[in-house]
């Protein structure tokens, strides 16, 4: 093909792309939509039509948690369009009164008690199996999950399937809490709706995660001698949240498309680190957001397109752990034309799903990323003084077990990074790139383990998008993506 002639295909595809954007601007009804033909993963089994073919009674306009959950509730699987106005704050009740930690607090649940309970310098003294023991007992352990079902029970909307949850106008907000697609739903659409700050109150503390017995650390050996020598000076704890802003967990043939998702007015940066040295990294803020779309327990068939993902740290999960039994064959997604504006890591994190990634805008500063030629422990140091508060770009796509990521046209700018931020290898044996840039260069893997380029597989369904060259990425994604866009 001759090169003017390519132009004119490729600008002529760009046009059909920009008219499908457009159709709300035009006057049509997005609420019953149906996502365009073919257009990635959610597409495998047919058409995805949510709730499109909703009869008027199972139309819904809502403006309060309780219209929200009661629309739900009597649509069941029949098809409905769930219609978001305003702003709709889930953990509220049913007087529209916010509710807040302690209306779910069970007693003796008691954040500082809590914390004490399970401070490093006491708990970490004894090791099992080389790490401090990781099921927590006690009565604030036990008040800490009476707690989280309280909050879960009110903050959580389950969809059922062929449903469209779409948002009125450009401000529709869904804000403190999680939507929830389980395995019993397909057939789900969810459109241009700001998501924020899906807040957990109780965040839980696991002594074990990413515990190492690193001696660069002073004192720090497996043996407890005294409060200066022992496991309790050697690194490592986390503090873990339940709630994704959405969590397809089981579901399949879903669509989300055209929205934000952000920590509102509650960033991380408030919730700095508790515990004294050594268990004060920035990895170890009291961290109380979890994913903003995260992908897990056998769930399939996604197509995550024209999201913008802003300042927060963990932004897609794709399977959740590497002994999953659900996850293998499954955990097929689709992420395009997405804006990744300084997140810290996972867009995406993948196990075993087969993920087609093109022409999404990642944007992030690398400052705080440990330096390879430190110890651990210098690091520790270096960062502590820093005290920057930036999500630390750490990796966008993240290569996990038997993930195969096929990857297009993606455009990346790191600031004090470049080629290590962009991909990861967290236990991968394979990667695909075409046509991604970082920072100006075409993308070249800088990972800890090889990856070797024959994914197995090769997408076929790019419904009305053609993959753009990465250079006009930036342009096209600030120009469309969001809420309020279409
Ligand atoms: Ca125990
Ligand atoms: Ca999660």
């Amino acid at each position: 093909m001759k090169k003017s002639v390519l132009a004119i295909s490729i600008a002529m595809m760009g046009m059909l792309g920009a008219c499908a954007t457009m159709e709300g601007g035009s006057g049509e009804d997005i609420g019953r939509a149906t996502m365009p033909a073919n257009d990635g993963w959610a597409a495998a089994e047919g058409a995805v039509t949510g709730g499109s073919a909703a009869k008027p009674e199972n139309d819904f306009t809502v403006t309060t948690r309780k219209e929200l959950f009661d629309a739900v509730a009597k649509a069941g699987s029949a098809p409905s369009i769930i219609r978001i106005k305003g702003t709709i704050n889930l953990s509220s009740d049913d007087s529209g009164r916010e509710l807040t930690e302690k209306d779910y607090a069970v007693a003796p649940y008691n954040f500082d008690e809590y914390m004490k309970t399970y401070a490093p310098a006491k708990w970490n003294q004894k090791l099992e199996k080389g790490r401090p023991d990781r099921s927590l007992d006690g009565p604030q352990e036990e008040a800490r999950l009476a707690s989280v079902k309280k909050q879960r029970a009110q903050v959580t909307l389950k969809l059922a399937s062929n449903t469209t949850l779409v948002g009125v106008g450009s401000d529709a907000k869904l804000v403190k809490g999680n939507v929830w697609i389980g395995p019993e739903a397909e057939n789900v659409i969810i459109r241009n709706i700001a998501f924020e700050d899906a807040f957990d109150y109780f965040p839980g503390w696991d002594p074990g995660d990413s515990f190492k017995i690193d001696k660069s650390y002073p004192g720090c050996q497996d043996a407890y001698v005294d409060a200066g020598t022992g496991p309790q000076k050697c690194p490592g704890g986390r503090w873990n949240s339940e709630y994704d802003s959405i969590s397809v967990n089981g579901g399949k043939r879903v669509w989300i498309d055209h929205n934000s998702f952000n920590d509102g007015n509650r960033p991380d940066k408030l919730f700095p680190p508790v515990y004294p040295f050594p268990h004060n990294e920035v990895t170890q803020k009291v961290q109380h957001h979890d994913g903003m779309i995260d992908v897990t327990n056998g769930a399939n068939y996604v197509t995550v397109s024209y999201n913008v993902f802003k300042d927060h740290d963990k932004a897609m999960l794709i399977g959740g752990s590497d002994s999953s039994k659900l996850d293998p064959n499954k955990l097929k997604v689709t992420i395009h034309n997405n804006f990744f504006d300084n997140v810290g890591q996972r867009a995406p994190r993948v196990r075993f799903g087969q993920v087609h990634v093109y022409n999404n805008y990642f944007v992030g500063d690398a400052a705080g990323n440990d330096d390879p030629k430190l110890s651990a422990y210098e690091n520790h140091l270096a960062v502590i003084k820093a005290k920057g508060d930036n999500n630390i770009f750490r990796q966008a796509l993240g290569a996990g077990k038997d993930s195969a990521i096929y990857s297009e046209g993606n455009l990346f700018e790191i600031k004090n990074g470049g080629q290590a931020q962009a991909v990861g290898n967290m236990g991968g044996k394979v990667f695909f790139d075409a046509g991604s840039v970082v920072n100006g260069q075409p993308l070249k893997l800088d990972v800890s383990k090889p990856l070797s380029a024959d994914v197995g597989w090769k997408p076929t369904l790019y419904g009305n998008n053609a993959v753009r060259p990465a250079a006009e990425v930036p342009a096209h994604v600030k120009a469309h993506a969001g809420p309020g866009k279409l």
